[in-house]
């Protein structure tokens, strides 16, 4: 049903209609120029052989170091492997850890392919869902009451996708506890960490201690952060015996990611981290313009987003699952949004900032006055 939506709003643009899109799962700007002529000048030098699966060793010690400054987090290069695309990074994470019958316990609204992968791999996804007055996070209550023998994992995404939430070192201190006295794996998804905006720092939870973060898998990646979604890349770093099944479990599979692609990689993370800080900076004044014109509209409810690229519309009081008020949305008035359903939260919407300000000042107007009429 989600799909039919994105479909007809394709549909549509195709027609030539002026369709306000906040469907986004991207950064609207083009990759860094010094990231494309790194892969180009790696393709010019012949780096157009197999890597080892793991990924160029420049890069996992680049991704290692990176961990270490900015996450707080120590792991050697072998435990890092680099795949294509963080989705690819969950997804080996879950193959590699979770067997059939195991229990992976998701907050929802979460991220629609984490109990999709889940439940590929034979596991079973346990859905929790959470308040919009706890800021669509789980407590560590929350997540202790949902355990049970078969618990193997519990996924945390921070900041979030679609929420925008952001957890606090504090938050994520009293998750960890739980999971640590019960042996609980934990998958965190940290792909939007450089989108945070504010007074709430991005804390990595495996920097808690060494205990926790040889239960911790942790994902990151180019996609978001330097716009690099179409080059495939993303990276695991986890417990020297996962990061070895993760190896094992893509040589067989993928092998590499696209070695010119690493290359390209190795460049972002060589760079001054201060390129990203204008892309970052824009997504703000975005944020906070749509936040203020949400709050104005008196039956739709709104948390501020703290990270990401998304804002979650309350769409509770009016009454419409989050398809029938996407479709009739996109009919009557052109402006297409994500439906909840796709994130286990049927009482919403998702609108992504990921767009220009023009395009989100119409599609607001827009989005205001049929909330009005409905
Ligand atoms: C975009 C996204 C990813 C995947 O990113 P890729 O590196 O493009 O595969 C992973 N997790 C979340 C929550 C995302 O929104």
């Amino acid at each position: 049903m989600t799909l039919a939506v994105t479909a007809q709003a394709a549909s549509m643009i195709r027609e030539g209609k002026e369709v306000c899109s906040f469907g986004a799962g991207e950064p609207d700007a083009d990759t860094p120029e010094f990231i494309k002529e790194a892969a180009i000048n790696a393709l010019n030098e012949g780096k157009t052989k197999y890597t080892p699966s793991s990924g160029l060793i420049e890069l996992r010690e680049a991704i290692a170091e990176k961990l270490l400054v900015e996450n707080n987090l120590e792991y050697s290069p072998v435990q890092v492997a680099v795949n294509c695309g963080a989705k690819h990074s969950c997804f080996n994470a879950l193959f590699a850890c979770c067997d059939a019958g195991d229990e992976v316990i998701i907050p929802a609204p979460y991220w629609t392919s984490y109990p999709e992968m889940v439940r590929m791999i034979g596991a079973e996804p346990v859905i929790i869902e959470t308040e919009e007055k706890n800021d669509w996070k789980i407590t560590a209550e929350e997540f202790e009451n949902a355990m049970s023998p078969k618990t193997k994992m519990i996924i945390i995404n921070s900041p979030g996708n679609p929420t925008g939430s952001v957890y606090s070192e504090e938050e994520l201190r009293a998750i960890a506890e739980v999971a640590e006295g019960e042996d609980i794996l934990i998958l965190s998804d940290e792909i939007y960490e450089k989108l945070v905006y504010d007074e709430t720092p991005h804390f990595s939870i495996g920097s808690i201690s060494p205990a926790v973060r040889d239960l911790t898998i942790t994902v990151g990646g180019f996609s978001k952060a330097y716009s690099m979604t179409g080059w495939r890349l993303g990276y695991t770093a986890a417990s020297a015996e996962i990061a070895k099944a993760i190896d094992i479990l893509q040589s067989h599979s993928t092998s590499n990611a696209t070695t010119f692609a690493q290359y390209g990689a190795l460049a972002a993370l060589a760079a001054d981290q201060a390129v990203i800080e204008d892309m970052r900076d824009e997504f703000d004044v975005r944020r906070q313009y749509m936040l203020g014109r949400l709050q104005a509209i008196s039956n739709v409810s709104v948390v501020e987003p703290k990270g990401a690229f998304y804002v979650l519309v309350n769409i509770g009081e009016m009454g419409l699952t989050s398809v029938n008020f996407a479709e009739k949305l996109l009919s009557r008035y052109e402006v297409a949004v994500v439906p909840g359903e796709a994130f286990g939260a049927d009482k919403t919407v998702r609108l992504s900032y990921a767009c220009g300000l023009d395009v989100i000042k119409e599609g607001l107007d827009r989005f205001e006055k049929f909330c009005r009429e409905h």
